[in-house]
């Protein structure tokens, strides 16, 4: 499978939007975050690309705000390397 590389905004499909806005912080919600593993990452920036939220930034590596992740794990089923874990975030009690 020949990488992709996705650099810039005219590379979002419609639906990736930017929706960090007050009204759309879902961090205090989420049940499961992504725990990011940097040295399986070959930076395809396809995380970035599905990511829902829009709460993926794209530096040298993939950067989480996650203040607008909601843990839907899009990122994670679609990430080519399994570079990125989901983490259950529930309290037990
Ligand atoms: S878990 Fe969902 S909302 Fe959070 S970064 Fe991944 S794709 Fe975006
Ligand atoms: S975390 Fe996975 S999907 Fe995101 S840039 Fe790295 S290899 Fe690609």
């Amino acid at each position: 499978m020949s990488e992709v590389k996705f650099r810039g905004a005219h590379d979002l499909p419609p639906c990736s939007i930017s929706v960090t806005h007050e009204l759309t912080k879902t961090g205090n919600w989420r049940n499961a975050k992504p725990v990011f593993h940097k040295e399986r990452c070959i930076q395809c920036g396809i995380c970035w690309k599905v990511c829902p939220n829009a709460c993926i930034k794209l530096g040298e590596y993939p950067e989480w705000d996650m203040d607008y992740c909601k843990g839907c794990a899009v990122c994670a089923e679609e990430c080519p390397k399994d570079a990125i874990e989901m983490e259950d975030e529930r309290v037990m009690i």
